[in-house]
């Protein structure tokens, strides 16, 4: 097999908004290709729509690819031999190759007003026609143009469009597009304050840039021909264009909106990268989750972690159809990236929840370490981690005194085993989990109760939950006298329930 050439992507957040799974998965494509043919993977910031420009947002941004793990070789950070790599800082750059597209007659300058412009909008929804420019500046005389604007009359710079003929536009993909350009606008290039838009500027610098393919979304198939034009108008050769599948709602009708956009409980998710990363997802989860988004290697295999997507990726494989996002999925992975980490990983993941739970006792790694075999299978997300096992951390334990009651049981019958449940746990030699739990079986059926009605009082007394990691090993973690004082406290509010009865 011939080695493949390496790649030079770009991953081109406009700094707009939140961080979206979109744009993680785009840049996880980028990245994988990038790192699949020891190519590059530039980031690069498209910040010219000033008006929509959301501050700290390119910081939100870079934090959430860095958590991916989705490193760039060259950025507005780390510099490179293209930069500057934000769309800002090259304004110079896009406004010298306007002008060269009009010297060339590709472009021309447009002085309408605003007012005239929505008087021709008018018109032709009037007419039920298309909106588009009439082209009124495009049959100027272009010394006369010039001459206006070297008066400095305002003005904006249009692409001319061909009105004859089509433009076939190349999707790896999709195969050939194909459009009349007759259909076409003549696209504003340059705004009037001198500032471009992305047709401009995105073209002028995967060109300069040496992009050799460029990943989207396929939200830019409506203007891909007009760029496929820009190109050929400046002589360039084009790079291999990738337009991603949309996402859809998890219904599976929509494109992804809003309202799924925030994510509330498990199984909601959210779209935005750092809440996902708030809410205890994994980025090995999300980036497995997100590749399978739109590709796959076969009919069978989910479970990839980096080191796979970077070996088993590619673009032929690529899904172009629309992919309804499903956050049950998500789950899942996270469960199964998160039965793969070496317990030292788990703790250091895990670490962090404790602690920002402002819990009672330090949040020691020895006592991690001890707990994350526990709850290592049980656990979806790390948030879970302090749901389930918080209690190590607290000195003492509330459980509501009702929760207390052993199932079909009264009061003062639970009162009863948990003092016998005293006595068998002094008397155990070695306080194991396995000695524990003989004793205590033992217990049960000597009191007639079966093991569940047994340990489901032992667990809410020793824990103060209904759902905890495996009561036994739980105990053996918390050592002897926690665990009896924990359950002397219990019997004691057993024993206020029965009196009040
Ligand atoms: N700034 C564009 C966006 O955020 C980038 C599109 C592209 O990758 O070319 O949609």
């Amino acid at each position: 097999m011939t080695q493949p050439s390496p790649v030079r992507v770009r991953f081109a957040p406009s700094p707009t908004g939140r961080f979206h799974i979109g744009g993680a998965r785009t840049a996880l494509y980028d990245y994988l290709i990038a790192r699949q043919t020891g190519g590059q993977f530039i980031l690069r910031i498209e910040d010219t729509d000033r008006k929509r420009f959301v501050p700290g947002a390119e910081a939100e941004l870079m934090d959430g690819l860095r958590w991916l793990g989705l490193d760039w070789d060259e950025g507005p950070d780390l510099g490179g031999p293209a930069g500057p790599y934000r769309q800002s800082e090259r304004t110079q750059i896009y406004q010298d190759h306007a002008e060269q597209l009009v010297a060339s007659g590709h472009a021309y300058p447009c002085f309408c007003t605003p007012q005239r412009l929505a008087e021709v909008r008018k018109l032709q929804q009037q007419r039920r026609e298309p909106p588009r420019y009439d082209g009124l500046c495009r049959r100027l005389d272009p010394a006369e143009a010039a001459q206006r604007r070297a008066d400095g009359e305002s003005a904006v710079i249009r692409f001319k469009t061909p009105r004859e003929g089509e433009t076939v536009s190349v999707d790896l993909l999709r195969g050939e597009i194909r459009v009349e350009n007759a259909s076409l606008d003549d696209y504003i290039l340059l705004k009037s304050d001198g500032l471009p838009v992305y047709h401009l500027a995105a073209m002028v610098d995967d060109h300069l840039m040496d992009i050799t393919h460029v990943l989207r979304g396929s939200e830019w198939l409506p203007t891909f021909p007009l760029h496929v034009l820009i190109y050929q108008a400046l002589g360039w050769e084009q790079p291999i264009w990738v337009h991603l599948s949309v996402f859809l709602n998890p219904s599976g009708k929509g494109k992804l909106s809003k309202r799924h956009a925030q994510g509330k409980d498990k199984g909601a998710g959210g779209v935005y990268v750092t809440d996902l990363q708030a809410q205890g997802y994994l980025p090995e989860a999300i980036n497995n989750w997100t590749a399978l988004m739109g590709w796959s290697l076969d009919d069978h295999t989910e479970f990839f972690p980096m080191s796979d997507l970077i070996e088993s990726f590619s673009l032929e494989r690529l899904n172009p159809s629309p992919a309804a996002v499903n956050f049950s999925k998500l789950d899942h992975f996270n469960g199964l990236h998160i039965r793969g980490l070496p317990l030292e990983a788990l703790v250091a993941r895990i670490k962090p929840y404790f602690e920002a739970a402002k819990l009672e006792l330090p949040i020691g790694e020895d006592l991690l370490l001890r707990i994350a075999p526990l709850i290592q299978e049980r656990i979806r997300t790390l948030d879970e981690a302090v749901e389930m096992a918080g209690f190590f951390f607290s000195s003492t334990v509330d459980p509501d005194p009702n929760e207390l009651v052993g199932k079909k049981m009264t009061p003062a019958e639970s009162a009863q085993a948990v003092r016998r449940a005293v006595q068998a746990i002094e008397a155990v030699e070695s306080f194991s989990s396995a000695a524990l739990e003989q004793g205590l079986r033992e217990l049960a059926e000597e009191l007639d109760l079966t093991a569940g009605q047994l340990f489901g009082i032992l667990r809410a007394a020793i824990t103060g939950q209904r759902v905890s990691p495996p009561l036994m090993e739980s105990m053996e973690i918390l050592g002897r006298s926690l665990v009896l004082e924990r359950l002397r406290q219990a019997d004691q509010a057993l024993q206020k329930v029965a009196a009040a009865e």
